[in-house]
Formats: C-alpha cells, sequence, structure tokens
C-alpha cells in the first residue's frame, strides 16, 4: 500500500510501529543525505564520476593504496563533521524505548553510533570509514594516526608494524561480504515482526535479501525510500516522502 500522503503515512506508520513488539530497521544511503553525505552510488554521485578501488588493486598496488586513502582524506574534508538527522535520532529513540533491538545498515558512516544506538548493536554490512584496520593482524588504527604518517611521508600510506596493508574498516568491491556481520543481519531480520527499509534502493545484493527474508517469516514489511523499489509490491506500506519528514515524529524529546 503506498501512502497517498505524508500525514497518512506517518499515521499508519505509528500505529504499525506501536502493534509491532521487534522493529528492526534497514538503512541505506537515503538516511544520511541530509547529514551531508551525497549518495555514492546514485546517478551523478561521486562513483558515476570516479571509478571506486577494487579491492584486489588496494592489495597489489602501492600506489593504489596511497590513491585510496588520499580520497578519504578528502572525504574527510567534506563530510568528517556530519551529525545525525531525523531518521538516525528517531531510530534510536525506538531503540532506547526498547523497541529496536538493533539497526542493519549498508552505510559505513557511523552516523547510527554517533546517534546513541551501542556500537554492537550496529550491524555493518559494508564495514565502518571512521576508522581503519590492518588486513593480515586485525589491529585497529585511528583516521588520525593513518593521516599524520601519510602527510609527513609526503602522501605515502602507512603499514602495520606486522607488514600488513592499513584499510579503512569498509567492504570494498571485490572484497569478501563480513560473515558475521551477514549471519547478525539475517537473525535479526528473522527476530522482526515489523521491518522498516529506509532510505535503500534495495538492489546491491545482499540488501534485496533482508526484507524478503523479513517477509517470508511473517513480518510486516515498510519500504521508505525517495523512489520505487522493486519490493514494493509487497510491502505493507510505501512511504516514498522524505525520509526526516517521516521520522521527525519519532524523535523523544
Ligand atoms: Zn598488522
Amino acid at each position: 500500500m503506498i501512502a497517498h500522503d505524508l500525514e497518512t503515512g506517518i499515521a499508519r506508520l505509528q500505529d504499525l510501529v506501536a502493534q509491532a513488539k521487534v522493529v528492526v530497521p534497514f538503512t541505506g544511503a537515503g538516511i544520511s543525505t541530509e547529514c551531508g553525505i551525497p549518495d555514492f552510488r546514485s546517478p551523478g554521485g561521486i562513483w558515476t564520476k570516479m571509478r571506486p578501488i577494487e579491492f584486489s588493486d588496494f592489495l597489489a598496488s602501492r600506489d593504489m593504496r596511497d590513491e585510496s586513502w588520499r580520497r578519504r582524506f578528502a572525504m574527510e574534508e567534506q563530510f568528517g563533521g556530519a551529525k545525525p538527522g531525523r531518521g538516525h535520532l528517531a531510530l534510536a529513540a525506538l531503540y532506547r524505548a526498547g523497541k529496536v533491538p538493533g539497526v542493519i545498515t549498508q552505510n559505513i558512516d557511523n552516523l547510527h553510533q554517533a546517534s546513541g544506538i551501542a556500537a554492537d548493536r550496529v550491524v555493518e554490512l559494508h564495514g565502518n570509514t571512521t576508522y581503519a584496520t590492518c588486513l593480515d593482524c586485525a589491529k585497529r588504527y585511528e583516521l588520525s594516526w593513518v593521516k599524520e604518517r601519510y602527510v609527513a611521508s609526503g602522501g605515502r600510506s602507512p603499514d602495520c608494524g606486522c607488514g600488513g596493508f592499513i584499510k579503512t574498516a569498509t567492504v570494498s568491491f571485490g572484497q569478501a561480504m563480513p560473515e558475521d556481520a551477514m549471519r547478525r543481519a539475517q537473525e535479526l531480520t528473522e527476530s522482526s515482526d515489523l521491518f522498516i527499509s529506509i532510505g535503500s534502493s534495495l538492489v546491491v545484493w545482499p540488501a534485496a535479501g533482508f526484507p524478503l527474508a523479513a517477509k517470508r517469516n511473517g513480518a510486516r514489511l515498510v519500504i521508505v525510500n525517495r523512489d520505487p523499489t522493486e519490493f514494493d509490491d509487497i510491502a505493507d506500506l510505501v512511504l516514498r516522502h522524505d525520509i526526516g519528514a517521516v521520522f521527525a515524529p519519532f524523535i523523544a524529546h
């Protein structure tokens, strides 16, 4: 059912949330656009102008690793100060109220954690770009540490003490999906009786699998996205409205 207008859509969503015992949100780039973080994959997005660095290229070439860090630090200047938006704050309020046991996200921006959801309750399918890890020993590095060495060496990316390469904790194109995150996302999905997809086009696999799994499991499905998705037909409610406007009434004051 596609909501005719914003008001009736919000009222219906409030009813569904009130009736649900376990609400599991699944978030994509659309929830962060009002925070100033562009949707990299959208038409006109960065990745349609600049080819992303594949994982195999990162491993094979020091120049690619340097370029990858150059891009990361350029991004920091643009979006480093991003704050949670209304969608993030609403989900954090539902989390504090005990309705939401955890959030599944395709985003790498750390904004769910910044909104107050415990880090171990945020399942990041594509990792996190706000810190780095060694690809060999998994040691964690802060971006400030990497940047200091990158700048001091004239734009060379530092390696770990163990000799491994240091990379943002994201899942790159061509890199395997994190098994642990996939398993936790599946468990969360199956635990829900209301699954809300927010700001995801639901095109990129494995994203597309979760709403379907929720629906098969008997949960109600809500899709909040600016553009139509191919799952709108099986959704119990579809809101094609601004995400911040849809979720503003759910922010606890
Ligand atoms: Zn290491």
